[in-house]
C-alpha cells in the first residue's frame, strides 16, 4: 500500500501586497500595493508560502519554457533557488531579468486583468 500520494495543493496566484514583502528569489522588497506572485503549497509535508516579485516570476516562466520544465517539477528550480539554478546553466539571472523587462509592455495588460480578477473578494 504505497501508491497513495500525499495531498498536495499548490496555489499560484498574483496578489496585491497589503504590506511590504521580500521576494524569495532576488530579495528585493515588493512595495506595499504592488503585485507579486504568491505560491503556497505543501512540500515534504510542510506548508510553505513563497512570494516572488513579478520580475522573478517572468524569469521563472522564461526558464520553464527555455529548459522545458514544469513550473513545479522536481528538476526545475526550487523556490528561492532560481538564481543559483540558472547560473548552473550559464545563464546570468540579472541579465536575463533585464531582457525580460524589455518585453514587459507586451504582456502587461493581460497580467493586469488577471490581477484584478484574483484580488477581487
Ligand atoms: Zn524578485
Amino acid at each position: 500500500m504505497s501508491c497513495e500520494l500525499p495531498q498536495v495543493s499548490t496555489e499560484i496566484i498574483i496578489k496585491k501586497s497589503r504590506k511590504e514583502h521580500k521576494c524569495c528569489e532576488c530579495y528585493k522588497v515588493v512595495p506595499k500595493g504592488s503585485s507579486y506572485q504568491n505560491i503556497s503549497g505543501i512540500w515534504a509535508g510542510e506548508g510553505a508560502t513563497y512570494k516572488t516579485c513579478l520580475d522573478c516570476m517572468r524569469l521563472r516562466n522564461w526558464a520553464c519554457i527555455q529548459f522545458k520544465i514544469g513550473y513545479l517539477d522536481d528538476t526545475g528550480p526550487g523556490f528561492g533557488n532560481l538564481n543559483e539554478w540558472l547560473r548552473d546553466w550559464d545563464v546570468d539571472p540579472e541579465h536575463q531579468r533585464q531582457i525580460l523587462k524589455g518585453e514587459k509592455e507586451q504582456c502587461n495588460s493581460k497580467e493586469k486583468e488577471d490581477d484584478q480578477k484574483k484580488t477581487k473578494k
